[in-house]
């Protein structure tokens, strides 16, 4: 890809480091999105973009991430061309506004945890942005985890990038460290991060709600009991526990990505087929044709 090669289409969405562009590649009359970044110009910050657009053009051909088709870098801003996804989950439980099935929510967690999973042991990062915007689903009913813009290699000191990432989804132990001098958290931020995730898919609703700012968010997510699947719902067993799982509160008893996926609830939603096209075409027909009436 080369940039005098793309035709600006439509704004796809703005987030808290960037927006993302859906373009049209003409040469090839391909549509991407494309997340442009502003930069700060110095080297440690570099490295860290290098390192991170890296790791998902070797992601290319892993079928839970979305696909880096190439990237530019100039002195303000860094350019991230991807393929493009329908929508994100985020944007999803919008425009349905109803709870999403179990059996999709099994899929979304097979994907996001064999995501989750490649990127730990073979590049060796967190994501550390685990969220429903960053969970996208295709026409094709393909569910792919994106936005290593904030991850880092693991061995980095965390301290730096402690306030990195977005506050709703953010784990007890990175709110609060135990030895703020010396951060430790690991993979299990992301773990619960999923969790909060599908609580709010599965019942379309954030369960902190009703706060008023992030502080307010955070301090509740340290002070209060996890949340869990709601009982008056109806939930499988092993979904609830699968949940109740990743929100652990205290991260050095929480389950890591090998015993996750020996979990009955991963371990049915891998094996059993769900049509997602179908699911997702009917979803999204059915809210747009809401309305327009
Ligand atoms: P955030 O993830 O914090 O919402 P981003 O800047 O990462 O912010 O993304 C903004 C929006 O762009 C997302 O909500 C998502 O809906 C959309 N988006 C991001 N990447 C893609 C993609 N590859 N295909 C389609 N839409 C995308
Ligand atoms: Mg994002």
């Amino acid at each position: 890809v080369e940039l005098k090669e793309l035709l600006n289409v439509s704004l796809l969405g703005f987030g808290s480091c960037g927006q993302v562009f859906k373009m049209e590649h003409v040469p090839s009359k391909t549509e991407l999105a494309v997340k442009i970044m502003h930069r700060t110009a110095s080297d440690e910050e570099n490295k860290r973009i290098i390192m991170d657009l890296d790791v998902i053009i070797k992601s290319y051909n892993f079928p839970y991430i979305v696909r880096c088709v190439g990237y530019f870098i100039n002195a303000t801003d860094v350019w991230i061309c991807m393929e493009l996804m329908a929508l994100c989950f985020d944007k999803l439980l919008k425009l349905i506004q109803q709870p999403m099935p179990e059996c999709v929510l099994g899929k979304l967690t097979f994907a996001t945890v064999t995501a989750l999973n490649y990127l730990k042991e073979t590049h060796g990062i967190i994501h550390r942005d685990v969220k429903p915007s960053n969970i996208l689903i295709d026409a094709y009913g393909r569910i792919k985890l994106c936005d290593f813009g904030i991850s880092g290699v693991l061995i980095e000191s965390m301290a730096k990038s402690r306030n990195a990432g977005c506050a709703a989804y953010m784990s007890p132990e990175r709110i609060e460290p135990s030895d703020p001098a010396r951060p430790d958290y690991d993979i299990r931020a992301d773990i619960w991060s999923l969790g909060i995730t599908l609580i709010e898919l599965a019942t379309n609703a954030y369960p902190y709600s009703n706060c008023r700012s992030d502080f307010d968010v955070m301090s509740r997510i340290v002070t209060e009991d996890s949340p869990q699947l709601p009982a008056h719902l109806l939930f499988s067993d092993d979904f609830r526990s699968f949940v109740n799982m990743c929100l652990i509160k205290n991260y050095k008893q929480r389950p890591k990505y090998v015993e996750l996926m020996l979990q009955p609830f991963f371990v049915q939603s891998r094996e059993q087929p769900v049509d997602l096209a179908g699911w997702y075409k009917d979803v999204t027909t059915a809210a747009i044709n809401k309305s327009r009436r």
